[in-house]
C-alpha cells in the first residue's frame, strides 16, 4: 500500500553551504545501496529525502523488505517512513487512511481487546479549508466509522497506533511507522581513510564508527605467510566484504609482514617484538595510504585494552609516522565494542579462532611501557628494514572484498 519512502536526516551536520553536498552525497549513497530495487527515483525536497518508484505504483513487499534491510545501513539517515503519498484533498487523506489502517490496528487487536489511537496531522499549505485540529479530527471520525465504539480509545501522549499525516500544497501523505536510520554522516562526505582492519573484533567496529563520520574506509591487513595459514587472510577478506555493505566497495590491501618480523626476531629486544611490528605496520600503512591519496589512518586500539596499547606503547607506535591516526574506539570498553561489532554483523566472523599476524613470534612477556630511545637503538640494529619495507609495499596484494 505504500508509494513512497520519505527519509529524514540531522539538519545540523548540513548546514550552511555543504548543505547541497551533502544532501547530493546522500541520494547517491542510497542509489548504491538500492540498486537491488530497480526502476526508483530518489529526489530531494525541502529538508526530506524522497524514494519513489519511476511509475508511480505500490512498491512491492520484497522491495519494501530490501529498503527496510539497507536504509539501516545508509549513514546520515536519521529515520525513515514509508507512506501513501495522495492528493492534498480531505477525501484522499481519508480514502488514504481507510485503505492503511487496518493491518495496524489487526495487529494491536491481537493484543488487547482495547485499542488506543492518535491522529497527528501537520499541514504546511496554511490556506487548507481546516486546520491540523481538524485535519486530526476528521480521520480520527474516519478510523472510527471502521471499528466498534468501545473497542476504540483516543490517546494523545501514548497510543498504540498513531497514523502521521502531512499536508503539503502538492499532495498530502500518511504513515505509521517512523524507523530509526543509523544516525551520523553520509559516507563520503569527509576524506577517505585507511584502516587497519585485523580479524579482531574491535577494528571493525572502529571502521564502521568511521563511516559513520563520513569517511569512505579502504582497508589494510597483515598476515605473516607462511607462520599463518591462508585462512587469516580470508576470514579478514570475508569481514572487509561485510563492511563494503555499508559504503560503494573500498579495498583490501594485503600485506605480508613476516620478512620484517623475522628480522625483529632476528635483532631485536624480544619484549619490544609487538610495539615494534606496529610500527612496521603503521609504515607500510602510510605509503600505501599517501600512494592513494588517503588522509588518516584508523585503528581499533583502546587504551589498555591489551599490551601494545597502553598509552607509553602507543605513544611508541604513533611516533613512528607523520600522520594523522584516527581511534575511534578508545575510550571504548570491550563489552561495548562486542555489542558494536554484534549489531553492524561482524562479530561472529571476528570470534573464528585463526591465527593472527601478530602473535607470530610473541613474546610471553611482552614490555608494556616502551621507552621511545630504546626502541629506536632496537631498530638501527635493523637497518636493512626501509629497503625491506618498501620490498614489501611493492608487493601488496589489493583486492576488492
Ligand atoms: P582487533 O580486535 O581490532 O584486532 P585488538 O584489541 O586485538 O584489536 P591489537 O591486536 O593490539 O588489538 O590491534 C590493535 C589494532 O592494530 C587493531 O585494532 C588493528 O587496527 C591493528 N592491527 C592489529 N593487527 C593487525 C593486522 N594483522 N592487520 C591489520 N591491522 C592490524
Ligand atoms: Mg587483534
Amino acid at each position: 500500500m505504500y508509494n513512497a519512502i520519505i527519509c529524514r536526516y540531522h539538519e545540523i551536520a548540513i548546514k550552511g553551504g555543504n548543505r547541497s553536498m551533502f544532501e547530493k552525497r546522500m541520494v547517491e549513497n542510497m542509489y548504491y545501496l538500492l540498486r537491488k530495487v530497480h526502476d526508483i527515483r530518489i529526489s530531494r525536497v525541502r529538508g526530506r529525502i524522497w524514494i519513489e518508484r519511476k511509475d508511480k505504483e505500490l512498491f512491492t513487499d520484497e522491495q519494501l523488505e530490501i529498503i527496510d534491510e539497507q536504509l539501516q545501513r545508509a549513514f546520515g539517515l536519521e529515520s525513515f517512513s514509508p507512506v501513501i503519498m495522495c492528493e492534498p484533498t480531505m477525501d484522499a487523506m481519508k480514502k488514504a487512511v481507510d485503505v492503511s489502517c487496518r493491518p495496524y490496528f489487526a495487529k494491536a487487536f491481537e493484543a488487547k481487546p482495547v485499542v488506543s489511537f492518535r491522529i497527528r496531522a501537520k499541514r504546511s499549505n496554511k490556506n487548507f479549508e481546516l486546520d491540523s485540529r481538524g485535519i486530526e479530527i476528521e480521520l480520527a471520525r474516519e478510523v472510527g466509522r471502521e471499528y466498534d465504539y468501545d473497542s476504540l480509545t483516543i490517546n494523545l501522549e501514548e497510543a498504540d497506533v498513531t497514523v502521521w499525516c502531512e499536508l503539503r500544497c502538492e499532495f498530502a501523505f500518511i504513515y505509521y511507522d517512523i524507523i530509526r536510520g543509523p544516525g551520523g554522516l553520509p559516507v563520503g562526505s569527509n576524506s577517505p581513510v585507511l584502516a587497519l582492519l585485523s580479524g579482531g573484533i574491535d577494528s571493525p567496529a572502529a571502521c564502521c564508527e568511521i563511516m559513520k563520520r563520513g569517511c569512505r574506509c579502504d582497508f589494510i591487513t597483515f598476515h605473516s605467510s607462511p607462520y599463518t595459514p591462508p585462512a587469516t587472510v580470508d576470514k579478514v577478506r570475508r569481514i572487509a566484504h561485510h563492511l563494503n555493505l555499508f559504503q560503494p566497495p573500498a579495498r583490501l590491501f594485503i600485506c605480508n609482514l613476516a620478512p620484517l618480523q623475522k628480522l625483529i626476531r632476528d635483532k631485536c629486544n624480544p619484549r619490544f617484538r609487538t610495539v615494534l611490528y606496529r610500527r612496521m605496520m603503521f609504515r607500510i600503512a602510510r605509503a600505501v595510504a599517501v600512494r592513494h591519496k588517503r588522509q588518516a589512518l584508523v585503528t581499533g586500539e583502546s587504551v589498555g585494552q591489551v599490551a601494545s596499547q597502553t598509552i607509553k606503547n602507543m605513544a611508541a607506535i604513533d611516533a613512528a609516522i607523520d600522520m594523522l591516526v584516527l581511534r575511534p574506539l578508545v575510550g571504548t570498553d570491550k563489552n561495548d565494542a562486542i555489542a558494536l561489532a554484534r549489531r553492524i554483523g561482524t562479530f561472529d566472523m571476528s570470534s573464528e579462532q585463526v591465527p593472527d599476524s601478530c602473535t607470530v613470534f610473541a613474546p610471553s612477556n611482552p614490555a608494556t611501557a616502551v621507552v621511545l630511545s630504546k626502541i629506536l637503538e632496537d631498530e638501527a640494529r635493523i637497518p636493512e628494514y626501509p629497503a625491506m619495507l618498501k620490498e614489501i609495499v611493492e608487493n601488496i596484494e589489493i583486492l576488492t572484498p
